[in-house]
């Protein structure tokens, strides 16, 4: 499985479509301070469901909606699409490509759909146990991350290394199961 594209409209500095395309193996992202590096992996964790507004470096929600420049007015809806290859079926979809969007709104409605079907957080996340995808996955170190992890408490990092073992799926249903 592998990144194939990224779709960002609205979001954050990016207030045109732009498309980035990927192919497997090392992609860097190279660019002056403030040209939005750091924005294209904010809106990977956000796609991949990320809920904390200061953990996507803002106050709200709303802040991820490209707030408008000298040159252009703001814009009232964000748009996240990412498109990932699942030809080794890693993910438990029976589709060789599986495209991931979240919208959210001024008003503050926002939606999530898997292929162009609308679901819920929920559906997303499930989507993603012990892929090593994921909004809390191992898959995007940020800064600090790694002095994070060490630094953290044993429960947390046993959660970490469940996730990458792919066994924090049987955890979670067994917590589900307990809930009914
Ligand atoms: P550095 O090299 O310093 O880490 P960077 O390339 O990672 O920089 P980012 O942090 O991704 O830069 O981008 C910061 C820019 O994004 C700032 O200019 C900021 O004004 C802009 N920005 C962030 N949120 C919005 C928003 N909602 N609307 C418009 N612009 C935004
Ligand atoms: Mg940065």
């Amino acid at each position: 499985m592998y990144l194939k594209q990224l779709q960002i409209k609205g979001f954050k500095s990016f207030a045109n479509k732009t498309i980035m395309e990927f192919s497997p193996g090392i992609t860097a992202v190279v660019g002056p301070n403030g040209s939005g590096k750091s924005n294209i992996a904010d809106a990977v964790r956000w796609v991949l469901g990320e809920q904390s507004a200061r953990s996507l470096r803002g106050n709200k929600m709303e802040d991820v909606i490209f707030a408008g420049s000298k040159e252009r007015k703001p814009v009232g809806m964000a748009q996240v699409s990412l498109v990932l290859n699942n030809e080794d079926g890693n993910l438990p979809l029976d589709f060789n490509e599986v495209d991931i969007t979240r919208r959210v709104f001024r008003s503050g409605e926002s939606e999530f759909l898997i292929n162009k079907t609308p679901c819920r957080l929920k559906d997303i996340h499930e989507l993603f146990m012990d892929s090593g995808v994921g909004k809390e996955s191992f898959s995007i170190i940020g800064q600090g991350k790694v002095e994070e992890i060490l630094n953290s408490k044993p429960e947390d990092r046993r959660s970490l290394l469940e996730e990458a073992a792919g066994i924090s799926k049987y955890r979670y249903r067994q917590q589900q199961a307990a809930k009914k």
